[in-house]
C-alpha cells in the first residue's frame, strides 16, 4: 500500500528487496510465547470466547488450510500448461471440477484468440568469431519437471512479427526511450542496425515499440544478471536467480494501446465474431524480437565495438560493455504459426439471497508460460482455497447477500486473453451488475501490496488490520505500515503514521484488473505478498516450478494462506454489508494529490527547460566536452507554456466536500438502513467508478477509458495518474493537456454529482 515495487505477473520488472534470513528464527520465537499464553489463558474468558457467534470473515479465516493450497499448485505445476496446450485444458477441467465439489454452480466459457508459437528461431553472430545462439534452457537434474522438453514452448516473445533480418548490433540499455537520447548525444542512430536491450525498467513490450520507432530491423532482449542474475543472489538450482541459460520469455504486443486478442477489439473473441484482418492489427509489433539468456548475449555483447557504455548503462558480466556498433552482423530469423487457439475461462458462481444482482467478481489466472508455480500457481491455489472454504460455510447455512462470481482465466500470459474476452463479451451485463473486481496474480513471503481504486482504500487498510502475519504474528497491517515508514520520503513519514489509513497504489497493467477497471470502469483490486523473496530470477523461464517455490519461495505456503484470508475477508464483507462498503474520502484526497503532482511537472519541466537553455547559451556544453568522445549539445527547447489547473482543482475540491457529504450521511443512516434503502444507493454505487470513465477513451488509444488510472504509453506497466493530462506534458503536448484537463475536470464533477445524490438517498432514511 505504498507506492513501492509491486509484483505484477507478465509485465513485471525490477529486483525484490534482498532475502530476510533471520525469518526462521524469529518465528520460532514468536510461536513458543503465542502457545505459552494460549495454555496460560484463563478459562472463563475462553467460554466467554467460545459463547460468542464468531463473524463470517473469522470463520472463513480458520478454514483456510496451507497444505491445501501448496497440493493445489503441486497439481496445476505438473506439467507446462500455457494457452492452447492439453495439460492447459486439463486444468481448466480440474478446476471447473474442484468448483462444483465445492457447490458452485460453474462452468467454462471459451474464446478463440490469436496466440503464434514458434516454428523457427535463428540468431548468429557473423564475421570473424561466428557464433550461434542456443535459445534453449537446459533441464536440470535436480529439478523434475524441467525435463518436460517435448510440453514446453521455447523461449520467445509473444506477438513479434516474423522476420528475417542481418544488421549490425547496437546495445540500446534498457530501450527506454530516454537511452536513446543517449545515444542520439553520442551520434548513434539504429536505423537499420538490430539493437539489443536488457530485461528491466520498462515493460518488455516498449523496448520493440521503441526501438521501431527510431528504425531498428530487429531487438533482442536478454536477461542481465546484474538484475536478476548472479549479482543479486546464487542461480538455481543452488540458488534462487537466473542461471546463465535461463530465459525470460513473455508477450510484446502493445498492451498500452489494447490488450486481449488483437484480432478482436471491444469485443469478445466469441466463434462468430468479426475478426480483424491481422494486416489492421495495430498490437503486433513492428520487427521481429527475440528474448535470449546471459549465455547467449554474452559472446554478441562481446563483439560490440563503439563507445564505452555509460557507468548505469554497464551490467554484471565480466566483459567492458560497448554501445556499438562492431565490425561483426547479426542475422535474426523468426517465423510464427498463426493459427488461433481456444481460451478457456472457469466461472463459478454462487447466487446472492438479498441483492442478486449485485456481483462481487474475483479472478486469478491458471495459465503459465511453462509450470507456472510462482506465476500463476501461487495466487491460482489461494483463489481455489478460498473456494473451497466459502463453499464450506454455505455448506454450513451461510447465504451470500450478493452473487459471487469466481474466476480462473486463461491466456493471461499472452496479453490478458481470457479476462478482456470475457469482460467484452459479457460488458453490458458488467457495468449494470458488477460491484467490484479483486484481482490475484503470483504471491510471495513478505508484505501486502494493494493497489487499485481508491474508493476501496479503507475496505482494504480495515481488512489488513485483520489479518495475522505469519512470521511476524502481528497484523498484516502492522507490517505494512513499518515498511512504509522506513521506506517513505522523510517529509511523508508523518503521514503514514498518522493518517488513519495507508495508501493504496493505483493500477497500471499486468494482469487481468485491467479489462475490469480500464475499460469497464469497475472498482478494482490487485493484491499480493511480496518484497522478501527472490521470484524474479525464474520469471517466466522453465524453472518457474514447484521444486523451485518449495525451495526458495514461500516454501511452507504461510502466505498463500495469508493470501486466502486477505481476500476471502474481503469477499465475505462485500457480500454481507447492505450498503457496499466503499468511502470516497480516500478517493477524492488521492485526486488532490494527483492534481498538486501535476502542476509540480509542469513547473519541473519549465525550470529544467529555463536552466537547460541558459546552460546552451552559456556555453557550458561546449566547455565541458571532451573532444575524444564528443557528446553534442542538446537543443533549445521552447518553454513549456502555463497551463490552467483551475478547473481541475475546482473540480477535485468539490469532490472532497461531496466525499465528506456522503461519509457522514452513511454513519447516521448505518442502523436505520433496510435492504430496499440500501439496494437504491448501492444502484448509484455500482456506478461510482464509471464516472471516471469516458467512452471517447484515451487520446489515441479509445479502449482504455479510465480518465484517473492507466498503463503509460512508453512505460508499460507502471501506472499514469490523470493520464491524459501527464502524458500530454510529458510529451510537449501543451494543447492536448489543457484539453484533458477539462476533460479531468468533468469526470470529478460527474463523481460528485453522484455522491451528492447517493449522500441525499441516505439522509432521507428516518
Ligand atoms: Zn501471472
Amino acid at each position: 500500500m505504498m507506492p513501492i515495487r509491486r509484483r505484477n505477473c507478465s509485465w513485471t520488472v525490477g529486483a525484490s528487496v534482498r532475502r530476510m534470513k533471520t525469518w526462521l528464527l524469529a518465528g520460532a520465537v514468536v510461536l513458543v510465547v503465542g502457545s505459552l499464553r494460549m495454555t496460560a489463558q484463563p478459562q472463563a474468558a475462553a467460554q466467554s470466547q467460545a459463547a460468542q457467534p464468531q463473524a463470517t470473515d473469522a470463520t472463513l479465516r480458520g478454514l483456510i488450510e496451507a497444505k491445501n493450497i501448496g497440493e493445489y499448485m503441486r497439481l496445476m505445476a505438473a506439467r507446462p500448461h500455457h494457452l492452447g496446450s492439453p495439460y492447459g485444458k486439463e486444468n481448466a477441467d480440474w478446476i471447473l471440477a474442484r468448483f462444483k465439489e465445492w457447490g458452485w454452480d460453474a462452468r467454462i466459457e471459451s474464446y478463440d484468440v490469436l496466440f503464434p508459437t514458434p516454428k523457427e528461431r535463428v540468431l548468429e553472430l557473423l564475421g570473424p568469431t561466428p557464433f550461434k545462439a542456443s535459445l534453449e534452457e537446459p533441464a536440470i537434474a535436480a529439478d523434475p519437471t524441467s525435463a518436460q522438453k517435448s510440453e514446453q514452448l521455447p523461449p520467445f516473445n509473444a506477438y513479434s512479427v516474423d522476420g528475417d533480418v542481418t544488421g549490425p548490433l547496437i546495445y540500446v540499455n534498457y530501450g527506454r526511450p530516454s537511452d536513446y537520447q543517449e545515444l542520439e548525444r553520442r551520434g548513434i542512430s539504429v536505423k537499420g542496425a538490430i539493437v539489443i536491450a536488457r530485461y528491466g525498467q520498462s515493460w518488455r513490450g516498449i523496448k520493440p515499440k521503441v526501438a521501431a520507432e527510431r528504425g531498428a530491423i530487429g531487438c533482442l532482449i536478454y536477461s542481465d544478471p546484474r538484475d536478476d542474475g548472479f549479482y543479486v543472489d546464487g542461480v538455481f538450482p543452488d540458488g534462487p536467480m537466473r542461471n546463465r541459460d535461463g530465459v525470460q520469455r513473455g508477450s510484446v504486443m502493445d498492451m498500452p494501446t489494447y490488450p486481449g486478442d488483437p484480432l478482436t477489439p471491444n469485443i469478445g473473441a466469441t466463434t462468430g465474431a468479426k475478426r480483424l484482418d491481422i494486416k489492421a492489427v495495430t498490437t503486433l509489433t513492428k520487427i521481429p524480437v527475440l528474448p535470449i539468456s546471459y549465455g547467449d548475449a554474452q559472446p554478441l555483447l562481446m563483439a560490440l565495438g563503439g563507445p564505452v557504455a555509460p557507468a548505469d548503462w554497464r551490467g554484471a558480466l565480466p566483459i567492458t560493455y560497448r554501445i556499438g556498433p562492431g565490425t561483426a552482423r547479426v542475422h535474426l530469423k523468426l517465423a510464427f504459426d498463426w493459427s488461433l487457439k481456444r481460451a478457456n475461462n472457469v466461472i463459478a458462481r454462487l447466487a446472492g439471497s438479498t441483492y442478486p444482482d449485485e456481483w462481487i467478481v474475483r479472478g486469478n489466472h491458471h495459465d503459465a508460460w511453462v509450470n507456472g508455480a510462482q506465476d500463476p500457481g501461487s495466487g491460482m491455489s489461494a483463489e481455489l482455497e478460498e473456494a473451497r472454504a466459502i463453499g464450506e460455510l454455505v455448506k454450513r447455512g451461510w447465504r451470500p447477500k450478493r452473487t459471487i462470481v469466481y474466476a480462473a482465466w486463461d491466456g493471461e500470459e499472452q496479453g490478458l486473453l481470457g479476462s478482456t474476452e470475457w469482460v467484452e463479451d459479457h460488458e453490458q451485463e458488467l457495468r449494470e451488475k458488477a460491484a467490484i473486481y479483486i484481482n490475484t496474480d503470483g504471491n510471495g513471503r513478505g508484505f501486502l501490496n494493494a493497489g487499485g481504486s481508491h474508493a476501496l482504500e479503507a475496505l482494504v487498510n480495515g481488512v489488513a488490520r485483520d489479518i495475522e502475519d505469519p512470521e511476524t504474528k502481528s497484523s498484516v497491517w502492522r507490517r505494512m505500515q513499518a515498511r512504509a515508514i522506513t521506506s517513505t520520503a522523510p517529509g511523508l513519514r508523518a503521514e503514514v503514521r498518522a493518517r488513519a489509513d495507508l495508501r493504496i497504489g493505483a493500477l497500471g497493467s499486468g494482469s487481468d484488473y485491467s479489462p475490469f477497471l480500464q475499460h469497464a470502469g469497475i472498482p478494482s483490486l490487485n493484491l499480493s505478498f511480496g518484497g522478501l523473496d527472490e521470484s524474479d530470477g525464474i520469471y517466466h523461464s522453465i524453472y518457474d516450478d514447484y521444486f523451485h517455490f518449495t525451495k526458495f519461495l514461500d516454501t511452507d505456503f504461510a502466505y498463500g494462506r495469508a493470501l486466502a484470508q486477505t481476500v476471502g475477508t474481503l469477499v465475505i464483507r462485500l457480500a454481507e454489508s447492505d450498503v457496499l462498503p466503499f468511502q470516497f474520502t480516500h478517493l477524492a484526497d488521492t485526486a488532490q494529490t494527483y492534481v498538486r503532482e501535476l502542476q509540480a511537472l509542469l513547473k519541473e519541466r519549465q525550470d529544467e527547460v529555463r536552466e537547460r537553455n541558459r546552460q546552451i547559451e552559456d556555453g557550458v556544453f561546449a566547455s565541458i566536452a571532451d573532444r575524444r568522445r564528443p557528446l553534442t549539445a542538446p537543443a533549445i527547447e521552447d518553454m513549456p507554456p502555463a497551463l490552467n489547473f483551475a478547473p481541475l482543482e475546482n473540480a477535485a475540491n468539490a469532490l472532497t466536500r461531496a466525499a465528506d457529504r456522503y461519509r457522514k450521511a452513511l454513519e447516521a443512516a448505518r442502523s436505520k438502513v433496510t435492504p430496499e434503502s440500501a439496494r437504491a444507493v448501492n444502484v448509484r454505487l455500482i456506478q461510482s467508478e464509471r464516472q471516471l470513465t469516458d467512452p471517447a477513451g484515451l487520446p489515441r488509444r479509445p479502449w482504455y477509458r479510465h480518465l484517473l488510472y492507466a498503463p503509460g504509453y512508453y512505460t508499460g506497466y507502471a501506472v499514469k495518474t490523470m493520464p491524459g493530462v501527464r502524458e500530454a506534458i510529458e510529451e510537449k503536448n501543451y494543447a492536448e493537456a489543457d484539453t484533458e484537463i477539462v476533460r479531468v475536470a468533468r469526470a470529478l464533477e460527474r463523481e460528485k454529482a453522484l455522491l451528492d445524490a447517493a449522500s441525499a438517498d441516505l439522509e432521507r432514511i428516518r
